[in-house]
């Protein structure tokens, strides 16, 4: 059976639904999305992610095509519609088709699609072996905050890691980590420091990020936000990062440097079940 996906204000079959050739998301990459993991049929932090995209909008000047009440019933209703308990609802916003010109049409209509991915998230393997990464060049534009669809670099991170039998790639700029392909990167230090790099232009502004760091206050852990060299990852006692749809991923390998003891390290594990209970309880 087909998943049902939403495309400005129809719900149809994937096969049916379709966009214009003219899109400015499909011709200049001219639109913005975001993810939120669906737990026991509901959705994770979608408040933080809705509120990220109208921060994504307004840096753009492009309009939203709903009201923010109007997009939650419309989450709501694809995972009715799919009865999808675990994974993930996609939704994209773009500034609509016009005839392609690098200037912003007058009266644009913005276009809203959207989608659910069914699968697990919390039951993975990966969780359990923790992850290989390594350090590629970031060669992304410089408004990494704002989430657009522009996400050729990427992918081509992430395919140099599949290359090299690496599961994922940190992106490096001037000697620093930035974050992960769709991640945000971290080190705990030999001294129990949680290092994390400061929120800027340079790296989105991750909402599972922003919960971990308030867990790791909670739970009295010392937490350093700076930028932190592959070098220094390289001698770390831990690392994880952290998205919506892996919540806390434990990185157990980094180009040729066994991480620790290159398994899971305690602290990683011990944020990602504390995050999934607390992702689980305040679900709605
Ligand atoms: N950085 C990048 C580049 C990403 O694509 C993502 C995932 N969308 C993240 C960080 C993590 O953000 P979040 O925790 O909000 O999913």
């Amino acid at each position: 059976m087909s998943r049902i996906v939403y495309v400005n204000g129809e719900y149809l079959p994937e096969e049916d639904a379709k966009i214009s050739v003219f899109d400015r998301g499909f011709l200049m990459g001219d639109g913005v999305y975001e993810v939120s993991s669906i737990l026991d049929g509901k959705l994770v932090d979608n408040a933080a992610h809705i509120a990220r995209l109208e921060r994504s909008l307004s840096e753009l000047k492009m309009d939203w095509p709903c009201t923010k009440e109007e997009l939650l019933e419309i989450q709501r209703e694809i995972l009715r519609l799919n009865n999808v308990t675990e994974g993930a609802v996609y939704w994209q916003i773009t500034r609509g088709a016009a005839d392609r010109d690098f200037v912003f049409p007058k009266n644009p209509k913005s276009s809203l699609v959207m989608f659910t991915q069914a699968k697990n998230i919390v039951d993975v393997p990966a969780a359990k072996t923790g992850i290989s990464v390594i350090t590629v060049p970031d060669i992304r534009w410089h408004r990494r905050d704002i989430k657009t669809v522009q996400l050729l670099a990427s992918s081509m991170a992430k395919m140099a890691a599949l290359e090299a039998g690496a599961n994922d790639a940190w992106q490096v700029e001037t000697g620093y980590v930035t974050e992960g392909s769709s991640n945000n990167a971290f080190i705990v230090t030999q001294d129990e420091t949680i290092v994390t790099r400061n929120l800027s232009n340079d790296i989105l502004h991750g909402i599972t990020r922003r919960v971990i760091l308030e867990l790791a206050e909670k739970e009295n852990l010392t937490v350093d936000i700076r930028p932190f060299t592959p070098d220094e990852a390289y001698g770390a006692a831990e690392a994880f990062i952290t998205s919506a749809s892996s919540f806390v991923m434990p990185v157990v390998k980094i180009d040729d440097h066994k991480i620790g003891t290159g398994t899971p390290g305690p602290i990683a594990v011990k944020l990602r079940k504390l995050y999934i209970e607390i992702a689980r309880a305040d679900a709605a």
